[in-house]
């Protein structure tokens, strides 16, 4: 029944995602039976819906009940962040990339987007259930695969021009000696990406674009063989995903053609996705993603901070709020990225570290998946925009593996 379709979600989403607890569903539908309910979980709607925090002793959500009346329900609480309900509301305000503004959303406006609400919440309905292991994954968005190298002429004489415009002309020597095969390409750093996930026993997984180049996709068509060489090469080092181009959220049909391109190279099935620019749109994003194949989905964290975007910190079944049922499209969130760090809170690499372990300790302590977001063009540590970060992620990264 439509009606019970958003409680049997959160009461799944608690015992088996959230926890190891499969035993104790009967007993969690059961003990919340005769709980005040709000209103979103007994209706199919997706309208957008008021709600107010209260924040002490602990921060809890209202959410209104069949009259209006706000009141505390956690399992329509860890529903309505974990489903991204916000995010379905097209009156939300929206960035220059018609992202939702994130700070906008419901937690970071209580400054409560570094904790995993939906845990905290799941523990005091479930004290002693078993939680799942740790685990973390360097996962790296190829979004310019070489600075210089294999472009067109076209591209190449711009970059030059641009370069000697603008009188960079460390980067117009770089550039030279790269071309003239007398220096490596500065975002080549695919050996050195594998060596630090392999010492940190950490799963690696870079996600590759393969769409038309445009003002926001820099990457080589995918037609370039250099490109199709250097995604066959990686593809038996690492796993392997999709990163669908700027406009596919605007236009999801072109995901499905996406898909084949990459599979046509690296010949075999693809189901890794994350969106570039994080851009994609609720529904239609993750329905056509799922209706091509895509199993697990990554584009669930925050661009302009560090944190929980949907309170979650586990792999969990994605609820399309548009047919109001639970979907066989995992989502795994993500909480750390590196442009986060340097480019919109603009952290030292020292405070960056301090900043991201609170966030490694939140999902330890909760069993979580924790997704670290790099770029590959990031290692790059001679350019002006990472100079002294060679340490932060290998700290990290050593931090979250002991
Ligand atoms: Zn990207």
């Amino acid at each position: 029944m439509t009606e019970q379709a958003r409680l049997d979600y959160v009461i799944k989403l608690i015992c088996c995602s959230i926890f190891d607890e499969v035993d104790s569903l009967d007993f969690l539908k059961k003990s919340q039976n005769s709980c005040e309910r709000a209103k979103i979980l007994e209706t199919d709607s997706l309208e957008p819906i008021k709600f107010e925090w209260a924040l002490s002793p602990t921060p809890r959500l209202l959410l209104p009940d069949a009259q209006g009346k706000l009141i505390w329900d956690p399992l329509a609480a860890i529903f309505f962040l974990a489903s991204g309900y916000e995010l379905y509301n097209h009156s939300i305000s929206r960035d220059k990339h018609n992202r939702p503004i994130e700070a906008d959303l419901c937690t970071p406006q209580a400054n409560l987007h570094r904790r995993a609400l939906c845990h905290e919440w799941a523990q005091e309905l479930l004290p002693n259930a078993r939680k799942p292991t740790f685990r973390a994954e360097l996962q790296i968005d190829v979004d310019m695969p070489w600075a210089y190298r294999h472009k067109t002429i076209t591209r190449a004489l711009g970059g030059l021009t641009r370069d000697l415009i603008n009188r960079e002309f460390n980067e117009v020597k770089q550039r030279t000696q790269v071309l003239l095969r007398r220096a490596h390409d500065p975002f080549d750093t695919y050996q050195d990406i594998i060596r630090l996930a392999s010492d940190n026993e950490i799963n690696l997984r870079l996600f590759f674009p393969v769409g038309n180049t445009s003002f926001f996709d820099k990457n080589p068509q995918p037609k370039n063989k250099a490109y199709q060489a250097l995604i066959k090469q990686i593809a038996t080092q690492a796993d392997i995903g999709l990163h669908p181009s700027y406009d596919t959220s605007a236009k999801p049909s072109m995901i499905q053609e996406q898909i084949s391109a990459l599979e046509n190279i690296c010949e075999r099935p693809v189901i890794h996705s994350r969106q570039h620019f994080l851009k994609f749109e609720l529904p239609s994003t993750f329905q056509a993603l799922h209706a091509a194949g895509i199993e697990h989905e990554y584009s669930l964290g925050y661009s302009t901070d560090i944190g929980f975007k949907t309170g979650m910190c586990v792999p969990y079944p994605w609820f399309d709020l548009s047919t109001n049922q639970e979907t066989d499209l995992l989502i795994h969130p993500f909480q750390i990225m590196d442009v986060s760090l340097n480019d919109y809170l603009k952290l030292d690499p020292q405070a960056a570290i301090v900043e991201s372990k609170t966030i490694i300790d939140t999902c330890k302590q909760h069993g979580g998946e924790l997704c670290f977001v790099w770029h590959n063009s990031s290692f790059h540590f001679d350019g002006p925009y990472w100079k002294g970060w060679n340490q932060v992620l290998p700290t990290l990264l050593e931090y979250a593996s002991n």
